[in-house]
């Protein structure tokens, strides 16, 4: 989204028109900001093999992921349903990496049903995938190698209190199984979180993999996780995919030239090919002066986007319906009875009931984190794709929010037919 000639526009499409066009609260897409961002990685990366498998957590509307199929990246998912809405979505199952965590081993084994790769992320799993396929069906292998990196407490996952993958300490033992089972280990992998900024922390996690992966002979990738940051805010610092790049080659060159193998590079970038090709189209239903601050109430809350309440996301907020004019300090909230605030003072051109606000970053873990919290429907979703709106999603109603629920035959289970009401002052008469 952007603006042109005093509007906001996507891809040359009028934005405030969309709101009112397809109504609010509405997620709007923006294509090509999705495949720019996938040729981002590619041409940073063209010196190495690598494979990029997009996140599908992050947004997974099957016409993103068809869209993304379209790219040529693959596939992670982190549930058995988001393999099957991969595979729906045209994805061959070579080209889906499974990525649980904690789940049951059902999953494991409807994953290997479906052909499609899987990543062990603990002992116990291991030992058991071991005893029933030993050789017959290769894994990865998901380490924990206990660099703390990410950009806040809940998204960072490799430090030594993360309940994710197999610690690198128990590097040994893990050897043991492998070899009682006699397991084809094809990959090794490690995600440290989250909007990590600093190049070296992914550095250090792929000499450490690179070193342990002699010990590995049928490695065919290490995959680094993800991680890259994106811009927030204007002057946010992004992940400096240049030197990341530079790194890289110089540590794959010394592995190739040490073993005399090549192995392929993966990365799982969610937020990254998504986050910015995103925003929440909300309306302003009350502009409330308080003793304290300005309250701008729109028809919204973390029903529909999360972040700002559970990370303490930033995320911009601009008056879309009046993109220029003298700005005023704003605490822009949901309508949810909750606290729900999307920004606390922020400055944002002169906002009268009825406008159209933008919350951008919206795509990457917006939709996907929804709920039908206050019995709110979910909004629809717009896809921009080569300068015409695609409706994605349409916004759900209470039918659709009654669907799975079953009536009870309150009769069949012998409940009364009156409600028995005690009334206790009116029944104590006075005699
Ligand atoms: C969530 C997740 C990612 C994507 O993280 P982003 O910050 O969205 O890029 C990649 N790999 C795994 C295993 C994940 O769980």
């Amino acid at each position: 989204m952007i603006l042109q000639n005093g509007r906001y526009v996507i891809q040359g499409v009028d934005v405030e028109h969309l709101a009112l066009q397809y109504g609010t609260p509405l997620y709007v897409y923006d294509a090509s900001v999705i495949t720019r961002q996938v040729q981002a990685l590619r041409s940073a990366f063209s010196r190495l093999p690598v494979r990029i498998l997009y996140a599908m957590k992050a947004l997974s509307t099957p016409a993103i992921l068809e869209l993304l199929r379209q790219t040529g990246v693959g596939i992670d998912a982190v549930s058995i349903q988001e393999v099957e809405l991969a595979l729906r979505a045209g994805y061959q199952p070579k080209d889906i990496l499974f990525t649980p965590n904690g789940v049951g081993f059902e999953e494991i084994k409807r994953a290997i049903e479906l052909g499609v790769r899987l990543n062990i992320d603990n002992i116990p799993m291991l030992e058991r995938f071991g005893e029933m396929y030993g050789h017959t069906v290769p894994c990865c292998i998901r380490l924990n190698p206990h660099i703390n990196a990410g950009g806040h407490a809940k998204i960072s996952t490799g430090h030594i209190d993360s309940k994710f993958g197999i610690s690198i300490l128990q590097l040994r033992h893990l050897t043991r199984i492998i070899q009682l089972w006699n397991l084809r280990v094809n990959g090794l992998h490690i995600h440290t979180g989250s909007d990590i900024l600093d190049t070296e922390v992914f550095l250090q996690g792929v000499r450490l993999l690179f070193d342990i992966a002699r010990d590995f002979p049928d490695l065919e990738f290490i995959d680094l996780g993800s991680g890259f940051k994106v811009a927030y805010r204007s002057d946010d610092v992004t992940t400096d995919l240049k030197s990341l790049a530079e790194g890289l080659e110089e540590a794959y060159h010394t592995f190739t030239a040490e073993s005399g193998r090549t192995i392929e590079l993966w990365f799982e970038p969610g937020k990254f090919i998504v986050s910015e090709a995103g925003v929440l189209l909300v309306r302003v239903n009350v502009v409330k002066p308080t003793p304290a601050t300005v309250f701008v109430g729109v028809n919204s809350g973390f029903n529909h986007l999360i972040r700002p309440m559970m990370y303490d996301a930033y995320h911009e907020i601009v008056n879309v319906s009046r993109p220029e004019g003298p700005k005023r300090i704003y605490t822009v909230v949901g309508y949810l009875c909750e606290t729900d605030t999307f920004g606390s003072d922020r400055l944002i051109v002169e906002v009268r009931e009825g406008d159209i606000l933008g919350i951008r970053n919206a795509g990457a873990y917006g939709y996907t984190m929804s709920s039908n919290y206050n019995s709110r429907p979910r909004p629809a979703e717009l896809l921009i794709y080569h300068g015409k709106p695609l409706l994605i999603r349409r916004a759900e109603t209470l039918e659709d929010m009654l669907r799975t629920v079953v009536s009870v035959d309150w009769n069949a289970v012998g409940a009364l037919q009156e409600p028995q009401v005690q009334l206790e002052a009116s029944d104590a008469r006075p005699s």
